[in-house]
């Protein structure tokens, strides 16, 4: 059977669903920002999306976001989010060209996301991957460890962390969240611009939402199955 529904009208039902989760838990829909992560579907089903009004995109793969930025380069108003695993020889291609880095875990990382920085004239903002579960197999920073990684991020010159991201794993989202949100609260005083969570996908972004995420990540229910 031919999927007739299109990336506008998923969009649009997405868009419903955050007002809905964001007014249920007395926040404003707008505090919520839908990242549309394109990773393994080509820059037209992304031309969809943005003639729908979508301005936010999420990529995994370097390489892939430097494509699609040549390809798309005409959509000056379009915001890249790079947000998947980043080696430090690959610093490069999302600085400049990023609004966000959404899941850095390491000193070495943002030492070389800062050396970019500085030499181009910007500051990238990045996020703080926690594995909030201590989840051998995962990435991201254990929580207790998350501010003194901060402290070190904060001497680094052309890098801003301002937020924390999670990735939890399935079937114990709600706790993930919450304890991510009760983390980013417990070290906002120290680190006033540590405000965002990049927080929620397609099986669990009104849950994110509920508890507070500012960021949600939908790759499946906008674009489709990855190939
Ligand atoms: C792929 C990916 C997503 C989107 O996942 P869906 O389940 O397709 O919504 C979100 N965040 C990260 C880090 C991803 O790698």
């Amino acid at each position: 059977v031919e999927d007739v529904v299109t990336i506008a009208a998923r969009l649009s039902e997405i868009r419903r669903q955050i007002a809905e989760a964001a007014t249920s838990a007395g926040r404003s829909p707008s505090d919520v920002t839908l990242v549309a992560v394109s990773k393994k579907h080509p820059a037209a089903s992304i031309r969809e999306a943005y003639a729908a009004g979508q301005r936010d995109f999420g990529e995994n793969y370097a390489q892939e976001l430097v494509e699609k930025r040549e390809q798309l380069a005409d959509l000056d108003d379009l915001r890249w989010h790079f947000i998947g695993a980043l080696q430090s020889n690959k610093a490069r291609f999302v600085v400049p060209g990023t609004v966000l880095i959404h899941a850095v875990d390491r000193i070495s990382v943002a030492e070389a996301l800062s050396k970019r920085a500085v030499a181009a004239g910007t500051v990238a903002r990045l996020l703080i991957e926690v594995n909030v579960g201590r989840e051998a197999s995962k990435a991201g920073v254990p929580a207790a460890n998350v501010s003194t990684l901060i402290d070190s991020f904060s001497a680094l010159p052309g890098v801003q962390s301002v937020g924390l991201m999670c990735i939890p794993p399935p079937g114990a989202s709600d706790e993930h969240f919450e304890a991510l949100r009760a983390l980013r609260d417990h070290l906002s005083p120290r680190f006033p611009a540590l405000a965002l969570l990049s927080m929620g996908m397609t099986s669990d972004f009104p849950s994110a939402i509920r508890h507070g995420a500012t960021h949600v990540r939908v790759g499946t229910a906008i674009f489709g199955a990855r190939t």
